[in-house]
C-alpha cells in the first residue's frame, strides 16, 4: 500500500498547490514597484478576509509576534488587563501580559470550556485598560463568545480595548469586527489561510491607535505605527517574508474563486466549510464511541478528542502516522496523551473528514481496541452534510 502524507493539524495546515507556485515565482526585491503592487493587492484583500474598514497589518513573524505587538503597543507597565484564559494560548496573553509589566487580572475557565459571560462582566471593572482572549482556544478546541463579551464592554467598560487572538479563529468563525467593536483581532498565516508560518496579520481600530499614542512600553521590530507609515505606502519598515505575502495573495485569490471572484463571499464559505466539517467530524468520532473533550462550546477550526479511560492519545497519533501516514495533533501540556485534535482550518474538505474517519475507524478497532463495525463513523458524517447542503 502507498501512503499519502496528510495533514489534519490546526497549524500548519495543508499547503494550497496555487500559493506554492507563487511562492515559489517570487523571486522579487521588496523595494520595487512589483512588490508594492503586490503588498497592495494582498493588504486589501486583508481587509475582506478580516472583514474590516479598521487597518490590517501585515508582519513578518509567526502569530506570537502580533500577539506581543498588541500588548507592547497598547499597554504601559502597571496597567490593569484583563486575561480570559481556558488554555495554552490563553496562557501565552497572561505571560505576555506579565512580561510587559501588566497586572494581569486572570479570569480562567477549565481546559475544554468557554468563560461565563457573568464572571466576565464581575471582571470588567473600569480600571480595566484592555480585555485580550481567544476566539478560538486551539489547545483545546473551545469557542469563545467574542461577541458576547465584545458587548459587555460596550455596556459596562467603554474605554476598555478588546484584543482578539483570532489565529485559529479567522477562516472558521463569522465575526462583525467593526460591529461588535474589535480593537484588535489576529491572523496567522500557517492556519486558515492555507500558507507555511511566517506571516501574521492584525486589523487595528481607530480607538487602538489612539491608546498607542499613550502606551509606554518598550517596542522596536513591533512598532505598530510605524508598520502603518510604511503600509499605507505599500511598503514595510523592515524586509519582509516577500515569498509568504505572494502565496497569501495567491491563496486569498482562491478563497474568492470559491465564489464566483468575490472574496467577501468566498470567506463566508470558507468559514461554512469548517462549521461543516468540524460537525461531521464530531458526529463520526462520537458514533465511533470517542468522547469529545469541548462538548458545550466546540469550534469549527479543529475537533479535541478523548481517549477512553487507561488509553493513550500519543498512540492514536502514533498509529494514524504509521499506518496512514496522517498527522494529527496530540493535546499540549497536561494535556498529552488525554485528547487528540483534528482540524478543519483551512484547505480541508468534506472528501478530508471522510478519509480521516475512515482511517479512524481502523485505528479505534487496532490500536484502541474499541468494538468497531465497518463503517461506524461515516453515516453520521454523511448526514450532517447532506443536512448541511440541502439547507443552504
Ligand atoms: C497557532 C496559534 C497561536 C500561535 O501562533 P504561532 O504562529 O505559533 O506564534 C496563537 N494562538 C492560537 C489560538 C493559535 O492557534
Amino acid at each position: 500500500m502507498i501512503r499519502k502524507t496528510r495533514l489534519f493539524t490546526p497549524g500548519p495546515t495543508p499547503l494550497l498547490p496555487a500559493a506554492q507556485f507563487a511562492m515559489a515565482a517570487a523571486d522579487i526585491h521588496h523595494r520595487t514597484p512589483e512588490f508594492k503592487a503586490l503588498f497592495q493587492k494582498v493588504l486589501a484583500q486583508l481587509k475582506i478576509f478580516v472583514g474590516t474598514k479598521n487597518d490590517v497589518l501585515l508582519l513578518s513573524s509567526s502569530g506570537t509576534g502580533a500577539m506581543e505587538a498588541a500588548v507592547s503597543n497598547l499597554t504601559s507597565p502597571g496597567d490593569k488587563v484583563l486575561v480570559l484564559t481556558a488554555g495554552k494560548f490563553g496562557e501565552r496573553w497572561r505571560d505576555l501580559a506579565n512580561a510587559f509589566g501588566c497586572e494581569p487580572v486572570v479570569l480562567s475557565a477549565p481546559y475544554g470550556q468557554t468563560f461565563d459571560l457573568a464572571e466576565v462582566k464581575k471582571a470588567l471593572t473600569p480600571e480595566i485598560r484592555a480585555v485580550f482572549m481567544q476566539a478560538t482556544e486551539t489547545s483545546t478546541a473551545v469557542s469563545h463568545d467574542v461577541e458576547g463579551v465584545a458587548k459587555l464592554i460596550k455596556e459596562i467598560a467603554p474605554d476598555a480595548l478588546l484584543v482578539v487572538d483570532g489565529i485559529t479563529g479567522l477562516g472558521t468563525t463569522h465575526f462583525d469586527v467593526d460591529g461588535w467593536g474589535i480593537d484588535i483581532l489576529i491572523g496567522g498565516s500557517q492556519k486558515a489561510v492555507m500558507i507555511p508560518p511566517g506571516l501574521a496579520y492584525l486589523s487595528v481600530s481607530d480607538k487602538a491607535w489612539a491608546a498607542m499614542d499613550k502606551s509606554k512600553n518598550p517596542r522596536y521590530y513591533f512598532d505598530l505605527r510605524k508598520e502603518r507609515k510604511n503600509q499605507v505606502k505599500g511598503e514595510t519598515a523592515y524586509t519582509p517574508a516577500v515569498a509568504l505575502v505572494a502565496g497569501l495573495g495567491a491563496a486569498l485569490d482562491y478563497i474568492a474563486g470559491q465564489a464566483g471572484g468575490d472574496l467577501e463571499k468566498g470567506r463566508i464559505a470558507l468559514v461554512n466549510n469548517a462549521i461543516v466539517n468540524a460537525a461531521a467530524t464530531r458526529a463520526g468520532l462520537a458514533a465511533l464511541g470517542f468522547t469529545l473533550f469541548a462538548p458545550t462550546a466546540p469550534a469549527a477550526a479543529a475537533t479535541a478528542v478523548a481517549v477512553p479511560e487507561g488509553m493513550d492519545s500519543s498512540d492514536v497519533v502514533k498509529a494514524l502516522k504509521t499506518r496512514f501516514a496522517s498527522v494529527i495533533a496530540n493535546g499540549q501540556g497536561e494535556m498529552k496523551g488525554k485528547i487528540f485534535r483534528v482540524a478543519h482550518l483551512g484547505f480541508f474538505d468534506f472528501l478530508d473528514t471522510i478519509a480521516l474517519l475512515g482511517a479512524m475507524e481502523h485505528i479505534a478497532k487496532d490500536t484502541l481496541k474499541l468494538p468497531v463495525q465497518w463503517g461506524q463513523a461515516v453515516p453520521a458524517a454523511q448526514r450532517v452534510f447532506a443536512e448541511a447542503v440541502h439547507s443552504s
